[in-house]
């Protein structure tokens, strides 16, 4: 008999869902990675939902049921419900046929769950269990996935997994690090045979990319890292990405300087972002700037990684003396993500604190004046302001200004009194 804890809310969620499909006439399932963190009794509020009819026919219904913002694809049968803090991602089972090594298979609908399951990567995520027959019940499992989740081990359902989709060797380094499992002895052979193959050479860069900004995103990218560089080599990112031993230095640091500024300032800090600038800090601009369009990556991160590559050019700079405002005026355009990069590389703990310390009030800083309040002061819109607002940013970051009157004061004998 199969146990399983799950979160009260999703249950709710869930039963209603499989109900709402039964009414239907629908079989309903949920799959892949939901089912494999309930079975780890870990918390997914991603969750992935398999019907053996169009999604299109239900989902209208559904969305009206929990209030709930939806977008479908009519020409995918996929859907994606929206709720408060949960995303419900419904699709109807189909199936999938490669026809060469990393091409998109041709999928075909299918009413059949078993089939499904066949398309998917790892037997861990190729379970399904019924939530169409009053809450969960059945569990189907034909690739005996849940007893790999018990051995802790990666296994691909078939000889040519790797080579039909090559992602699949980065996604088994992401879930063999992120649960410690091991890659099944098969797997492992396959998995080393594909990579003899050159089989990343045949997928775009905006899949493979994809898939090493979510290997970044785990909670230990080091040893994932490295995991992809005994396998692979770091080559399939970029022929010139070597190992660098000082990452298992540096790496670490990332979380820590992250939440650091987290708790002082309250902001998120993307620190994929940073691990990718180190992975790619040898890189010249073009190279780096050619790697980051191929990955399709959004243009402000972009911006922020190429960036990064010139803030490593003055990290020699003794700024140990420098202003706040100076700082500004070298660091800009200033990034939580590249700074701290700058922050990991600088040597001396002064020079840390410094930079530390420089961000976080950096990001502290508001201003009391705002365009209404320099219209009423008498400025026009245009350029002025911006000039006028930074003049009095940088003051208060060097701590010369610091309540509203002393902003106006400020204001009046920098621009009004020369006017
Ligand atoms: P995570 O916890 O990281 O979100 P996940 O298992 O939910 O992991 P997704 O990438 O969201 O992973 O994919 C959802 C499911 O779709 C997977 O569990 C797997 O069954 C299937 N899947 C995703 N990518 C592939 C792939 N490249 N090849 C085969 N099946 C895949």
């Amino acid at each position: 008999m199969v146990r399983w804890e799950i979160n009260p809310q999703i249950k709710r969620l869930i039963k209603i869902i499989g109900k709402q499909c039964a009414d239907w006439g629908i079989n309903a399932y949920l799959v892949g990675g939901s089912v494999r963190d309930l079975f780890l009794g870990k918390s997914n509020i991603d969750l992935d939902i398999v019907l053996d009819k169009d999604v299109g026919i239900i989902i209208i219904h559904l969305a009206k049921i929990f209030s709930a913002r939806y977008v479908y694809h009519p020409q995918f049968k996929t859907a994606k419900l929206f709720l408060e803090n949960i995303s419900i991602d419904m699709a109807t089972a189909r199936e999938e046929i490669y026809y060469s090594i990393g091409s998109l298979p041709q999928v075909r609908i299918s009413s059949e769950i078993e089939r499904d399951l066949f398309r998917r990567d790892f037997t861990i995520n190729a379970m399904a269990i019924r939530i169409s027959k009053g809450g969960l019940s059945d569990l189907i499992d034909p690739y005996n996935g849940l007893e790999d989740l018990r051995k802790r081990r990666i296994r691909v359902l078939h000889k040519k997994s790797f080579l039909d989709d090559p992602t699949r060797i980065i996604r088994a380094i992401r879930f063999s690090t992120r649960f410690d499992f091991s890659l099944e002895e098969n797997t492992l052979i396959w998995l080393k045979e594909a990579v003899c193959r050159d089989v990343f050479s045949r997928i775009s860069p905006v899949r493979l990319g994809n898939e090493i900004v979510r290997l970044l995103q785990e909670k230990n990218p080091l040893k994932a890292i490295e995991q992809l560089r005994q396998l692979c080599s770091l080559k399939i990112i970029h022929p010139q990405i070597r190992f660098n031993r000082k990452w298992r230095k540096y790496f670490p640091q990332i979380p820590r300087w992250s939440r650091d500024f987290g708790r002082e300032t309250s902001q998120s800090v993307e620190e994929w972002l940073i691990y990718f600038i180190f992975l790619t800090e040898k890189l010249n601009k073009e190279a780096l700037q050619r790697l980051c369009l191929s990955y399709e990556l959004e243009k402000h991160k972009r911006l922020l990684v190429l960036h990064a590559l010139k803030l490593r050019k003055i990290e020699k700079i003794g700024f140990l003396h420098y202003k706040n405002s100076e700082l500004f005026n070298l660091l800009k355009p200033i990034s939580p993500e590249s700074i701290i990069y700058l922050i990991i590389r600088v040597k001396g703990k002064l020079l840390k604190k410094k930079l530390f310390e420089f961000l976080v009030r950096f990001f502290k800083t508001r201003l009391y004046t705002d365009g209404e309040r320099l219209k009423e002061l008498g400025f026009s819109p245009g350029p002025i302001f911006n000039k006028v607002l930074e003049t009095i940013f940088l003051a208060k970051l060097d701590g010369f200004v610091s309540t509203k009157k002393e902003e106006e004061n400020l204001i009046e004998k920098k621009f009004l009194s020369r006017q």
